[in-house]
């Protein structure tokens, strides 16, 4: 009989951890997922459970986990800055004692370890594009540093265990990344606008429309993460993952808009502090090192993402 990988997905039964699972399943990994059900739900791993080789365990990361691995891919940690911000205490520990227990985890058993960073280490970024070697421009003290900051702290933690314990890392910086499975509440731009438009609710732009980002495929992005995590032993990362296509918040608006056939309208609403103005990814690296970059544009990946929350509004 052939010897199944183990992974474990912290965050599993979120938006990127469930789309991971069923990747992972699909090329043939015994997975464990692991959840505090946060910002998760049961529901987007349901289809998995009559799977012999998935397992899902509730627990929360801030405290030990005692298992065995061959790799653990570290996702657990709210992402939207609504959620986040709920409460920020809690945001930092998941990011910096999460990290030190799936670290000693994989210092424990040898396994190869990923970590799930976020362009937000740029900060409000004076460089554009961003490539990995730009230090960013944070704000150690704002209402979304719990987040940019603990994530800034994961970042030592894993070089940290690399140098002091020679553990096995995978460190990507995730650019925006949007599809099926996002949570209809989660309060980030693109399920916030989707589900506005099909319910002819107003679209809440804040400020004045004219920050960019840059969105990427769910599909897309798990290619890149399992690129990394299949990548020599010296590829550390970090390594931006993304894709390069930018777009004002009156772009995306006005192309959900379009795309849904709705009558909403627009309305503007302040900006939220330390809002980025600007973000889209270097991916040189990556292109690189991991042979890897998107290919879904943008009208595709929103038909698709579209398509998943209207079950939400018509059903
Ligand atoms: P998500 O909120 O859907 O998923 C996060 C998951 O982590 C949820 O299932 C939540 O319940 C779980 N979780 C939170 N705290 C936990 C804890 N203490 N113990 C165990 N589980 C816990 O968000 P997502 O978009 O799937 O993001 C996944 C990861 O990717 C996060 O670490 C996020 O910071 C990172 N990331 C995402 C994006 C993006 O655009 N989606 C961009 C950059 C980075
Ligand atoms: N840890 C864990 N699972 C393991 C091994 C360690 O959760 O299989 C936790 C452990 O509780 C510790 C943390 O990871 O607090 C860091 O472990 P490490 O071995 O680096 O440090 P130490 O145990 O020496 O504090
Ligand atoms: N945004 C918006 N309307 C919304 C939600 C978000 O205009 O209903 C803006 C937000 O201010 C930010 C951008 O969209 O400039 C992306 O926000 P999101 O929360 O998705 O992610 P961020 O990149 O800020 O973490």
């Amino acid at each position: 009989m052939k010897i199944k990988k183990r992974a474990i997905v912290t965050g599993g039964a979120g938006f990127l951890g469930s789309h991971l699972c069923e990747r992972l399943l699909q090329l043939e990994y015994e997975v464990l997922c692991v959840d505090n059900y946060f910002t998760g739900r049961r529901a987007n791993v349901e289809h998995l459970l009559t799977n012999t080789s998935f397992e899902l365990m509730r627990h929360d990361i801030t405290f030990p986990l005692y298992v065995e691995a061959d790799e653990i891919y570290n996702l657990a940690c709210p992402a939207s800055p609504v959620h986040y911000q709920f409460d920020p205490v809690q945001t930092t520990k998941v990011n910096v004692m999460g990290a030190i227990n799936m670290l000693g985890l994989a210092k424990r058993v040898k396994a190869r370890i990923f970590q799930a960073s976020t362009s937000e280490v740029y900060g409000n970024p004076a460089v554009h594009p961003q490539p990995e070697s730009y230090r960013g421009d944070v704000n150690p003290i704002g209402i979304r540093s719990c987040y940019d900051e603990g994530k800034r702290c994961a970042e030592t933690l894993f070089f940290d265990y690399y140098r002091q314990h020679n553990v096995d890392i995978k460190v990507a910086r995730i650019f925006n990344t949007y599809g099926p499975r996002m949570h209809p509440n989660d309060g980030r731009v693109v399920s916030n606008f989707i589900m506005q438009s099909l319910k002819g609710e107003d679209i809440t732009i804040y400020g004045d429309g004219m920050q960019t980002r840059s969105f990427c495929y769910v599909d897309d992005l798990i290619n890149g993460f399992l690129a990394l995590m299949s990548a020599p032993r010296d590829v550390t990362g970090p390594i931006n993952l993304g894709n390069p296509g930018e777009f004002t918040m009156r772009d995306l608006a006005e192309k959900t808009i379009e795309m849904t056939g709705s009558s909403s309208k627009i309305v503007y609403l302040p900006l939220p502090e330390d809002d980025p103005m600007q973000r889209k990814p270097d991916l040189t690296l990556a292109k690189r090192a991991l042979e890897w970059e998107p290919k879904i544009r943008l009208e595709q990946g929103l038909a698709e993402t579209i398509k998943y929350f209207e079950k939400y509004v018509y059903e």
